[in-house]
């Protein structure tokens, strides 16, 4: 697909206009950060003013979500249909979120990929593989099939990419699980498995329930940051009882006395009973980084009892952390990342609540950090607190059709907005770069297409 270019407007009636630059750049500018992404359709849907994604920081590790086994079945997150639309970007927030505070950027290309991926406990004995063309399931001992999908799609992994392919399948009726996932293992960009080395492959799976039993939650989905989304929780964190005013489920009814999560019906009733598809698909995204039993076994390490005795996990739990399978074990709570103070159950415990979203903890991250990824310990860098590129918001169509983009601006930082129609292959739309620190309001041509998304790069 061509792009129309147009010269932008970069007028703002509080500030003279920074002086724009036309045309296509030669790709994106060196350090340049993408904070936000804006799915053009949220202009004609109005359901929620900017329909926030984010696109991770260019220049570390991008987690890429790639939805062509989905495409080729179900299609449940097809973003031409207002549910596919929310459910896609609870993923891409979910994903976005890891991919903006994992700060490694040291990842080669890997230039070849001959591989395959396992999906398993479906309910169908036929789907379509990666080129639409369908495959015989291999019986499970139970009722259910699994599958070898080839990567057929793509031919290598870009530098700092990690791939995870997405899909959604009615899952067989002896499962009990809300979701999977997991990493590849073949193709390793390092020398994963020798001692002091991080682990490292080149992405993986999620893949999600979608029986009629199961009732997903595609709402209030935080954008790339999340930590403004986490609300206020009962000072005293071991009440008598679950205070009402608050967000947070403190949860009295099992073995333990535990925050659950964050309680959504505090913010939407209709999240009652519901699965919640960005919490569950930060957990999926924890195991198709890594963070499975096994290695927890070969690269995080485990004592005599089984616990985990990473040196990041002990000092952030201050003890051995006792493990249930690729999981910390039932009820593990931790501090919320980057929440000054508020206690939930871990992402990595192995069950959620209905109605509740976990959010990252530190002794998630800690893990993280533990199989030698690099994670931020709070969501900005000084070097770009109070860029706001966060605030960037699709306002309105215009008669003559052109779409009202604004975000806020700082004053020595330069600007990019860029276009997509596949999450993929970004095209440059107009550069400027800011003379005030102000709201700077674009107008720029539409770009034919059901999924078309825009973002802001910033240096
Ligand atoms: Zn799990």
């Amino acid at each position: 697909m061509r792009f129309v270019l147009k010269s932008p407007n970069w007028g703002n009636p509080l500030s003279p206009p920074a002086a724009p630059v036309q045309g296509r750049l030669q790709g994106p500018p060196a350090k340049s950060k993408f904070l936000a992404v804006v799915n053009q359709r949220s202009i004609k849907s109005l359901a929620i003013a900017g329909f926030l994604l984010c696109a991770p920081f260019a220049t570390s590790i991008e987690i890429v979500l790639d939805f062509t086994l989905d495409e080729q079945n179900h299609n449940w997150f097809n973003p031409s249909s207002p549910e596919g639309a929310a459910r896609r970007t609870s993923a891409e927030s979910a994903a976005a979120f890891l991919s903006a505070i994992i700060e490694n950027d040291d990842w080669a290309v890997l230039p070849s990929l001959d591989e395959s991926f396992s999906i398993r406990t479906l309910a169908a004995g036929v789907i379509n593989d990666l080129d639409g063309n369908p495959i015989i399931g291999t019986p499970e001992r139970d009722i259910g099939y699994e599958y070898d999908i080839p990567t057929t799609n793509r031919s290598g992994v870009a530098a700092n990419q990690y791939i995870i392919y997405v899909g959604a399948f009615p899952f067989d009726s002896s499962s009990s699980a809300h979701a999977w996932g997991g990493w590849v293992s073949n193709d390793r960009r390092n020398a994963a498995g020798s001692a002091g080395t991080e682990f490292n492959t080149w992405g993986g799976k999620i893949y999600f329930d979608i029986s009629a039993s199961r009732t997903w939650y595609s709402g209030q989905n935080p954008g790339a940051d999340p930590t403004d989304d986490y609300g206020i929780q009962d000072p005293d964190k071991s009440p008598s009882s679950d205070i009402s005013s608050d967000n947070w489920d403190w949860h009295m009814t099992e073995r333990k006395r535990v925050w659950r999560g964050f309680h959504l019906r505090s913010v939407d009733p209709a999240a009652v009973s519901t699965t919640d598809l960005y919490g569950v698909t930060i957990h999926e995204l924890l195991h198709a980084l890594g963070l499975t039993k096994q290695n927890f076994k070969s690269y995080i390490g485990t004592d005599g009892s089984g616990d985990a005795i990473g040196a990041h996990l002990v000092a952030e739990y201050g003890g051995p952390v006792p493990l249930s399978g690729g999981h910390f074990d039932f009820d593990t709570q931790s501090e919320v990342w980057d929440s000054a103070g508020i206690i939930s159950e871990t992402t990595l415990d192995p069950s959620s609540t209905r109605g509740n979203r976990k959010y990252l903890t530190k002794l998630d991250a800690a893990a993280l950090r533990d199989l030698g990824y690099d994670v931020a310990t709070a969501w900005a860098s000084p070097e770009i607190e109070g860029l706001s590129g966060v605030n960037f918001k699709v306002i309105r169509e215009l008669p003559n059709g052109d779409v009202l983009v604004a975000f806020d601006v700082v004053a020595g930082h330069h600007y990019t907005l860029q276009v997509t129609t596949n999450l993929t292959d970004w095209v440059d739309v107009s550069a400027g770069s800011a003379v005030s620190d102000t709201r700077l309001t674009i107008a720029t041509p539409p770009v034919a297409g059901d999924s078309v998304f825009w973002r802001i790069g910033v240096r």
